[in-house]
């Protein structure tokens, strides 16, 4: 057996080398290194596949998520609503522009973005709410974007972790994640369900207008070369890496299913265990596990991440401190906070190794372990 990666990019290349080394070749012999067809290309398959009108690529998942904002027209002390269990990006870029980041709780079983949690925080300066799909399940898009819309507040979804996921409303209709609000955003980081091979990201929108300030910022906020019309950045998607996300675009599906198909063996394997929950799945959303994160009970989580170590099994705690507790926010106010799901959640859960290439030799190690390391530490 191999060793057990938290994520086997080595494997997943290797099925499609061919493809992938014959386009990077072929960009480096176009030497279309920026801005190549590829880029173009690429976006427009992406659009197609998310049923959006408009994909801009830009340089990673953080930079989307501050474009987006600033083409949103957000002035400084504007308040942006985020949950505090997630990734800091989600919420770094906010005070990075100056905006007043007021965090909310998640849910209990889905993780994401808790309603009552969210009305409460809604304040006459709120300009943007950011529900992120965490771990590859999708928010409860229908209600977030009715309360977007009786506010009137542009609804941003954190996409980085859902590409490939589904949301089903409750007429029937089903959509891909990152495509229902007045924006979305992912990463292409190589551990994304949908990764490059270096840094990429982009942002989705049906919106016109916003699309057309969107590109512009992405690219120092001009749209005639050398006219600069507002301050922006110099955030591009690499030729190479559209390049190499074309080939992984059209696997995308088959990457969700097998991630599908570990996070069935895991919940088959853990059910019913006293010590484990597993992921919760909402009937609204096919979650597409980017992580398979579950929560212990009466264990000492530092002890079983050891204990697998030991054996040859990593483990990843995400995230090992929620982003309202982190020192970037000291002699910052961020009022009067409750999260206390936030806090129930941040010492118990674990995620384990998830990815598309897994052998059922070794799912079957990695559960088997799993359960006896968490019986030899339990306390109850
Ligand atoms: C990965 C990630 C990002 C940022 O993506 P980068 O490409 O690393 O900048 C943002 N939000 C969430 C939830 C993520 O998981």
């Amino acid at each position: 057996m191999q060793k057990i990666q938290m994520v086997d990019l080595k494997r997943q290349y290797n099925r499609i080398k061919p493809a992938v080394d014959a386009a990077i070749q072929q960009v480096i012999d176009s030497t279309a290194f920026i801005n190549g067809p590829d880029v173009q290309a690429f976006a427009q398959e992406l659009a197609e596949y998310l049923g959006v009108k408009h994909v801009i690529p830009c340089a990673n998942g953080t930079d989307a998520l501050q474009i987006t904002l600033m083409a949103l027209g957000l002035q400084p002390g504007d308040e942006v609503i985020t949950p505090s269990f997630t990734y800091i990006a989600t919420v770094e870029v906010v005070a990075l522009l100056r905006l007043k980041p007021v965090f909310v709780d998640v849910d209990p079983d889905t993780y994401t973005m808790n309603l009552d949690s969210l009305k409460k925080a809604i304040t006459p300066k709120t300009k943007a709410i950011i529900p992120v799909h965490l771990y590859g399940q999708c928010a409860p898009m229908e209600e977030l974007l009715a309360i977007g819309k009786e506010y009137n507040i542009p609804i941003i979804e954190d996409n980085a972790q859902a590409i490939g996921g589904t949301y089903t409303f409750s007429n029937g209709q089903t959509v891909k994640t990152g495509s229902m609000a007045t924006a979305g955003c992912t990463s292409f980081f190589p551990s994304k369900n949908l990764g490059c091979y270096g840094d990429g990201g982009a942002m989705f929108t049906n919106d016109d207008a916003l699309a057309d300030k969107m590109k512009m910022i992405a690219n120092h906020g001009q749209k005639v070369r050398y006219y600069h019309e507002m301050v922006g950045c110099n955030s591009r998607l690499d030729t190479i890496q559209a390049a190499i996300l074309r080939i992984k675009l059209c696997e995308l599906d088959a990457y969700c299913a097998a991630r599908i198909a570990v996070a069935d063996y895991y919940d088959k394997a853990f059910a019913n265990h006293a010590n484990i929950v597993t992921p919760y799945r909402a009937p609204y959303s096919k979650h597409v596990f980017h992580q398979y994160t579950l929560q212990l009970k009466n264990v000492d989580r530092d002890a079983v991440v050891s204990a697998l170590a030991e054996r040859g099994i990593p483990s990843m705690i995400y995230y090992p401190v929620p982003c309202h507790k982190q020192n970037m926010f000291n002699g910052i106010d961020l009022g009067n906070l409750s999260l206390p799901v936030t806090d129930f959640l941040n010492p118990c859960v674990i995620s384990l190794p998830i990815h598309t290439e897994f052998t059922e030799e070794e799912l079957s190690f990695i559960a088997t372990n799993f359960i006896e390391v968490i019986e030899n530490l339990r306390t109850k």
